[in-house]
């Protein structure tokens, strides 16, 4: 038995506020906005996370992303879009069924993301992930 929510809204079992649909992507709106008019973008087949997702199905999603940013910035005026995607449960996701948060933010929206940018020891360091990084490109 199937119980991914985001598979239950595709199969309309459960409500959700459907703004965009195809036969690959399903958009509705996000119960719990960042900012109101907050938006998600999933495939219609449940893939997770996004190591997983077929290609093809990753560029449906983003190209519907694109799609109801520009929607954001017509119909409300949006100053700017944040795009996320999050993937295991340290990024901060919690349904485990590729999603693309779309989100219109406005100048002076009071939001703030806590980019707590850090520092590596030296430059050694980072080029030693860098490495690592490469041998797996
Ligand atoms: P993430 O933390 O990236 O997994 O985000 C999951 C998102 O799904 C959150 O922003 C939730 O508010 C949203 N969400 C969870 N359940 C529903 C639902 N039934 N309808 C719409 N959005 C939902
Ligand atoms: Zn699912």
């Amino acid at each position: 038995m199937n119980d991914c929510i985001f598979c239950k809204i595709v199969a309309k079992e459960i409500p959700a506020t459907i703004i965009y649909e195809d036969d690959e992507v399903l958009a509705f709106m996000d119960i719990g906005p960042i900012i109101k008019g907050h938006a998600l973008v999933i495939p219609k087949k449940h893939y997770d996370p996004i190591t997983e997702t077929p290609d093809e199905i990753l560029a449906q999603l983003h190209i519907t992303a694109k799609k109801i940013a520009s929607a954001q910035l017509n119909a409300f005026g949006a100053d700017g879009v944040n795009i996320m995607q999050n993937n295991g449960k340290a990024s901060g996701q919690e349904v485990e069924h590729i999603h693309v948060h779309v989100i219109p933010r406005f100048n002076n929206d009071g939001h703030h993301w806590n980019w707590n940018a850090k520092k590596y020891d030296d430059i050694d360091e980072m080029n030693e992930l860098a490495e690592k990084l490469r041998e797996q490109l």
